[in-house]
């Protein structure tokens, strides 16, 4: 198991955001969980340190924790391939989808348990008798055993789930429910994706958060995002440009020094060119295969292009199919016609320096015409909040959370059905082309993640389930 670093954020800076009435309000919560916690520690348990929602929303959480007097860590466990060939499935299955198509039988928990034995061996000197453990996801879940050896007090929050069951999801809750029936509360982002099982006293819904002020989604000038984009050749315009500096989270200073991987035909899009963007891990729910054909179909004349960027597919410890699902979508884009081939992008964004791959999305965000989020079943789209932080027109599916972070035609464009490519691409081409509309629906999304997902609330609503413990 690996302690992951955590820099805690004053509240102060955060203030300049929210004002000063809703620090006031964030200080009184944080003042209560000071107190109710009274020097336990809130120990959280995941299965990666980079890449995806969980890990992004950890760090700017935990910062923000720390820098009110919370006493929070976070733990990764550790283990092989093949353990999260298992966990992937599940994950999977939890979404309704069949994933890779195997089992969740008796040899796959057998995997799965040698695993959380091991790391259950070395939890106890991450957490005592009179701490908070959090575990995310099923990849954490069967640790609870070995959470409540210590004596600590027990929290399952998963971010993942279907607002509708099927035969999978049903199947992935039971492969489940024997580690986690007993905890003594259960996170999820919405009360829809509760399995029956879990008693309602013990649910809490908390929806997740960004943080302003993170590498991610720190304010950059125009000039900054088209610096940073053309040096890591996203975007053309200039023959030689040079290196960007940009500030890290921790403060310092860091400059751009890679270049991201992209698979193009021609010249990256000019500048000017409108630029439709989906930022995603490579994951069938995520369907960037069904964003570049919805494209494809609907944008055939015309200036805009397309990105599809997501992490190096090395780049997430937990994410095996990354590798098939980037290939799926370089076959797609290799059957497009030569004129739609030279404005559709593929990208995939280094991540051994997490600042530098924050940095790179959060200006490719910035410089979106649109900003795609097609999936198919989503917990709670991070990079929905993202865009709608930065202003940007958003297009996406109705699953899941994304239904609770826009309201269709208020603060975005929803498509009812996710496997619509045709309501899909003609989304898009209506934000291209009516640009007081995507203004408008951009500044209200702004309103919104201003109001209701940054780290403030989150924490607020983490006092209540404190309370209850
Ligand atoms: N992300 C990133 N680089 C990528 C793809 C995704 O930094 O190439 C980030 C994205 O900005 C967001 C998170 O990973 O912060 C994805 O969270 P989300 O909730 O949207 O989806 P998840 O990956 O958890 O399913």
């Amino acid at each position: 198991m690996l302690n992951v670093e955590i820099e805690p954020i004053a509240t102060e800076q955060l203030e300049r955001i929210i004002g000063p009435e809703r620090s006031a309000q964030f200080e009184e919560a944080a003042a209560s969980a000071r107190e109710l916690l009274a020097g336990r520690r809130v120990v959280n348990v995941n299965s990666t340190a980079n890449g995806g929602g969980v890990a992004e929303l950890l760090q700017t959480l935990l910062s923000y924790a720390r820098g009110v007097g919370v006493d929070a860590d976070w733990i990764v466990i550790d283990a092989e391939p093949e353990f999260f060939d298992v966990t992937k499935r599940i994950h999977n299955w939890l979404y309704g989808a069949p994933g890779d198509g195997g089992p969740l039988g008796p040899p796959e928990h057998a995997r799965y348990e040698a695993v959380m034995r091991a790391n259950a061996a070395a939890l106890p000197s991450f957490a005592g008798p009179n701490d908070i453990v959090i575990l995310h996801d099923p990849q954490t879940a069967g640790l609870a055993d070995a959470v409540r050896a210590t004596g600590a007090k027990l929290v399952w929050r998963c971010h993942v789930g279907r607002d509708t069951p099927n035969e999978y999801t049903e199947e992935g809750w039971e492969f489940l429910r024997r580690y986690v029936q007993d905890a003594d509360a259960f996170v999820f982002s919405r009360a829809e994706f509760a399995p029956s099982w879990v008693d309602p006293d013990r649910l809490f819904v908390i929806p997740p958060s960004i943080d302003p002020l993170s590498t991610k989604n720190q304010p950059l000038t125009d000039e900054q995002v088209l610096g940073i984009l053309q040096y890591v050749g996203l975007l053309g315009g200039h023959a030689d440009p040079p290196s960007v500096p940009f500030v890290r989270r921790d403060g310092s200073p860091g400059r751009i020094g890679r270049r991201v991987d992209v698979l193009q035909t021609g010249p990256p899009p000019p500048p000017s060119a409108p630029l439709v963007v989906q930022v995603s891990r490579w994951d069938w729910m995520k369907d960037m295969t069904g964003v570049l054909r919805g494209f494809a179909a609907h944008l055939d004349a015309g200036d805009a292009h397309l990105a599809l960027v997501g992490p190096a597919v090395h780049g997430v410890d937990d994410d095996p199919e990354a590798g098939l699902v980037l290939d799926e979508c370089m076959g797609a884009w290799g059957e497009l016609p030569e004129h739609l081939r030279e404005r559709v992008h593929l990208a995939c964004v280094p991540m051994h320096d997490p600042d530098e791959a924050a940095i790179i999305v959060n200006a490719l965000q910035r410089h979106a015409a649109v900003v795609a989020q097609k999936s198919l079943a989503e917990g709670f789209g991070l990079t929905v909040t993202e865009a709608m932080w930065k202003r940007r027109p958003i297009v996406a599916s109705r699953v899941g959370g994304i239904a609770d972070q826009i309201t269709d035609r208020e603060h975005g464009l929803l498509i009812d059905d996710p496997h619509d490519l045709d309501g899909f691409g003609r989304a898009v081409r209506l934000l291209l082309e009516d640009r007081p509309l995507a203004d408008r629906l951009a500044s209200a999304a702004y309103e919104r993640a201003h109001e209701q997902f940054l780290g403030d609330r989150h924490l607020e609503r983490y006092a209540v389930l404190f309370a209850s413990l």
